[in-house]
């Protein structure tokens, strides 16, 4: 967990670096690729601030999802090509071909599946609450009602956190979130379990609750329409689930 801590800070001073950047907007075909006519290339957008699933380590983005999608491109013999951005340019730049798919520990939801298609589901998880302990006022999810919830930005953790408060205050990283919560300026955070333990670890007087706030699922997002690129990947995908490929990536960034 250790290695969270040091990416933690490592994102805070580390400003957004585009790691690469291939082909250009294309057309409305649905299976043109982001890398023109190179079909070897997967251009994957995601938001490297998002430990352990995808955060700089040094001038690299690493993380589950990084790991996952290589082994997933080996397995199809084509090159990922890495472009970070915000989370909520992911699906823009796919619908517009910028990147052929998202991978951003990217949950599935009704709303985002009118707009892409998503591979199966890769990583069981939930959102949950982070508080602050210098007080005992939030022990369970029923006490969130009103009270003031920090966020990400654009996240499912920003959505379902509207649905019991009316003051929900958006960060651009889980980071600041948690920063504001532990010098008492907001109540809680609700944001994805690893993530949130991952921060509570690296912060005095902030702890994550046992209950869990929503139960989610993450999968990869596809243009909308691209059918055979979805099977190419699910077809990957479970092989890497049967093989125990997948738990051993898992492991190696989530210690229990
Ligand atoms: N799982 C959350 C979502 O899909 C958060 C993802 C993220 O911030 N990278 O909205």
């Amino acid at each position: 967990m250790k290695k969270y801590l040091k990416s933690i800070i490592a994102m805070a001073t580390v400003s957004i670096m585009a790691l690469s950047i291939v082909g250009c907007g294309n057309g409305g075909d649905n299976n043109s690729s982001a890398s023109g006519e190179d079909s070897s290339v997967i251009t994957l957008a995601t938001n490297a601030e998002f430990p352990p699933y995808e955060y700089y380590e040094g001038q690299e983005i690493v993380g589950i999802d990084v790991d996952f999608i290589n082994a997933i491109g080996e397995k199809l013999g084509k090159e990922i090509v890495i472009e970070d951005m915000a989370f909520d340019s992911i699906i823009p730049a796919i619908q517009s071909g910028k990147a052929d798919i998202g991978m951003a520990g990217m949950t599935v939801t009704e709303d985002r599946l009118a707009n892409v298609d998503f591979t199966e589901t890769y990583v069981h998880t939930s959102q949950a609450i982070i508080v602050n302990t210098d007080s005992d006022a939030i022990k369970s999810s029923a006490d969130l009602e009103g009270k003031t919830i920090g966020v990400q930005l654009g996240t499912t953790g920003d959505t379902y956190a509207g649905d019991v408060t009316d003051k929900v205050e958006r960060y651009n990283k889980g980071f600041e979130a948690a920063m504001a919560l532990s010098q008492g300026k907001i109540d809680a955070v609700v944001i994805d379990e690893s993530v949130a333990k991952a921060l509570a670890e690296g912060t005095e007087n902030l702890a994550v609750l046992d209950e869990p706030f929503t139960e989610e699922d993450y999968a990869i997002a596809v243009k909308k329409g691209n059918q055979e690129l979805v099977d190419e990947l699910n077809k990957a995908i479970n092989e890497l689930k049967e093989d125990g490929t997948l738990q051993s990536i898992v492991d190696k960034y989530i210690a229990e």
